[in-house]
């Protein structure tokens, strides 16, 4: 079974990767911001926590974390495999994440690098639409990212929304945690010699490309 892990900064095309690599090679596409998002949705006891880490740009806490990301893990049939989007977010989830994979008699397959500046993740991110039924993403301020009717999904017909995170100033924040908590996982996947980069600064077909031949490969 195939597991590969994205590890990028904020807007560095993982959302968009992830659904390609997922239609192309027929895998399952967990993305821990989703999960969060679905917790939320719930309107329990931990909604308030969660709603106010993601709207300040701070992780949730790892313990929160491992045990989505669990039971998503346990719900999923055998099947060709995953692609996980937004996990591991440092090193020590990371660390977790290969002791459940020891049990389960997997490893992780690679680890791709999406490698972007800070300036375009930032413009990537204040445009960021997206399709709320398929979740197709839309850029109002790249040209070759808009859809061709204004806020509306070219695929589904419906109206376009923009995450509540997606703004200047949750940026700042998301990116130095990025810095700080996720950018070390580089190194760490480096030494275990599972780390592919790939230039994210490209349009989306090329960084496809580049990743296709990672895949293929493993
Ligand atoms: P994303 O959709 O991956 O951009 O994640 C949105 C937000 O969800 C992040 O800014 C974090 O607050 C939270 N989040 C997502 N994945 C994780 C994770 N693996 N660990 C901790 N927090 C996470």
């Amino acid at each position: 079974m195939k597991s590969i892990i994205l590890v990028a900064p904020p807007a560095a095309g993982k959302g968009t990767q992830s659904s390609l690599i997922c239609e192309k090679y027929g895998l399952l596409h967990i993305s821990t911001g989703d999960l969060i998002r679905e917790a939320i949705a719930k309107n329990d006891e931990m909604s308030d926590y969660l709603k106010s880490q993601i709207e300040s740009g701070k992780l949730v806490s790892d313990e929160i974390i491992l045990k989505l990301l669990g039971s998503r893990l346990n719900e999923m049939q055998k099947g060709p495999g995953y692609i996980l989007d937004g996990f591991p977010r440092n090193v020590n989830q990371a660390i977790q994440y290969d002791s459940m994979l020891k049990e389960m008699n997997e490893k992780v397959s690679c680890v791709i690098y999406l490698a972007i500046s800070k300036e375009l993740a930032e413009k990537r991110i204040v445009g960021r639409i997206s399709c709320p039924k398929c979740g197709r993403v839309y850029n109002e301020f790249i040209a070759e990212n808009q859809p061709k009717i204004e806020n509306t999904c070219d695929e589904c017909g419906i109206e376009l929304t923009k995450r509540s995170d997606d703004n200047a100033e949750t940026f700042g924040v998301r990116f130095q945690t990025y810095l700080d908590e996720t950018a070390p996982l580089i190194d760490y996947y480096k030494k275990q010699n599972i780390l592919y980069e790939v230039d994210s600064t490209l349009p989306t077909d090329q960084v496809f490309a580049q990743i296709e031949s990672i895949v293929d490969q493993i």
